[in-house]
């Protein structure tokens, strides 16, 4: 039999020679059945080097809200390589992009741009602590905030470690990790208002931040339940602790002003990163004036010798210029699809007896695959998600997808681009029945 990965399988056996384990971010050697590698893209389509086609739902960890290549972002980064690629200086260009971003962003009164969401998060908790004065960060059990240490904190915790319910534990996945970076976060389960106002009112005085995903999507896509925003704005106004959305994957997805706009809050801070620049190493933090102070007054640091590269300005610029044409269009193309895709997942996990019940608000939702036994409903908190979401079996259902040519992402995350169209939908439904038939097999 001939096999449909060779020129990957080839060249990831090569790369072990020159790359640490052979990739370049840890997540992708757990693509399976071969990391793969990529020749090129259009739209929502994606080739691999073996020639084989996807309809992509990966979308570059969701970065690509607007397709591979779509017209007129190379030709903006093209336009200003020709001028110069890096100032490490300013340019009229970063004005113009924040000011999009003040345009579009409930929370946004000053930015600061960075290359990476990590990046971003770090600044933000640095700004949050110098701030308000106090050492702690509350975020929530599950929730991934990039991968440095302070962002790993209480990620993917391993259910023998977990302890306490009431206060889960400071687990860490990486080592070499500064052990005092642990104690300086707090760990609450998401979606629980009472048992997060006990948390708060047990360390009260001390955090400076609550970080939260408005919608976990790296866990689940598990939406906040009615009252638990509020919950977390009302408490941050009482302690004076600042509230920091991290809208790397929600923001410009779920309305052209984030989670923030589609569940109708204001954080004093945003994390922006992925479909900000649209593929390149982008990524902003955005916030009211008061709580940027400690920036505008030199007494928090902030730098970063590629900050407000040209070339990304450039492909920013094209992106929310994009997403400012598109208004409220926007959200009901990515909406209508990702809806019609998960309720045609589900009528053929039905068909063929299949325990797969895709959750989340349609741009981005999660494949849970319900372990045996488990109870039906949707998973609210990370636990809940580990106790009834059979990884294997995800994994295996997605290798089927991949043969057929849709690719969605290892841990079971799908994400819509605004170059969907319907005719993706209906292909990827007809190539999904051949790989629920063949996992069902
Ligand atoms: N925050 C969230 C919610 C993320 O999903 C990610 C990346 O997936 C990050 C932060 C880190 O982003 P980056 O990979 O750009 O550093």
């Amino acid at each position: 039999m001939t096999d449909r990965y060779a020129k990957s399988r080839d060249l990831f056996a090569r790369a072990q020679n020159s790359i640490a384990a052979g990739v370049n971010s840890g997540i992708r050697k757990m693509e399976q059945p071969v990391p793969l590698y990529f020749s090129h893209g259009s739209g929502p389509r994606a080739w691999d080097v073996d020639g084989n086609e996807y309809i992509d739902f990966q979308i570059g960890q969701g970065a690509l809200l607007y397709g591979h290549a779509p017209a007129g972002m190379a030709e903006a980064i093209g336009e200003q390589a020709k001028k110069g690629t890096h100032w490490a200086a300013q340019c009229e260009l970063e004005i113009e992009v924040a000011e999009r971003l003040l345009k579009l962003m409930p929370g946004a009164e000053l930015v600061r741009f960075n290359n990476s969401a990590t990046e971003v998060v770090l600044s933000a908790f640095r700004l949050a602590r110098a701030h308000t004065g106090k050492p702690l960060i509350l975020k929530f059990e599950g929730a991934y905030h990039g991968w440095a240490d302070e962002g790993l904190v209480g990620f993917a915790p391993p259910a023998d470690k977990w302890g306490d319910e009431e206060n889960p534990s400071r687990l860490h996945p990486s080592q070499g990790v500064i052990p005092e970076v642990l104690g300086t976060f707090v760990v609450a389960r998401w979606n629980d208002p009472a048992h997060l106002r006990r948390l708060v009112d047990h360390h009260r005085g001390q955090i400076a931040a609550i970080v939260f995903e408005p919608v976990m999507c790296n866990t689940c896509c598990m939406e906040p339940v009615p009252g638990l925003i509020s919950t977390i704005r009302e408490l941050c106004d009482r302690d004076g602790m600042l509230m920091i959305a991290d809208e790397t994957i929600t923001g410009f997805r779920f309305a052209p002003g984030g989670a923030q706009e589609y569940l109708g809050f204001t954080p004093d801070l945003t994390i922006l990163g992925k479909a900000i620049g649209g593929g390149v190493p982008f990524a902003a933090l955005v916030g009211k004036k008061s709580a940027m102070q400690k920036i505008i007054d030199g007494t928090v640091v902030h730098a970063g010798t590629l900050n407000a590269n040209p070339l990304c300005l450039a492909s920013s610029k094209w992106c929310l210029d994009h997403v400012i044409e598109m208004g409220s269009d926007h959200p009901k193309v990515v909406f209508d699809l990702g809806k019609q895709l998960m309720a045609g997942l589900r009528a053929l996990a039905d068909k063929y007896g299949i325990p797969m019940r895709p959750q989340g608000p349609g741009p981005a939702f999660h494949a849970v695959m319900l372990k045996p036994g488990a109870e039906e409903g949707p998973v609210t908190e990370y636990r809940d998600y580990v106790r009834r979401h059979d990884g294997p079996r995800w994994a295996h259902l997605r290798i089927c997808l991949l043969e057929q040519g849709v690719r969605a992402i290892e841990r079971g995350l799908w994400f819509i681009s605004l170059a969907h169209r319907q005719q993706d939908i209906d292909d990827a439904l007809a190539k999904a029945d051949a790989a629920f038939a063949k996992h069902a097999a």
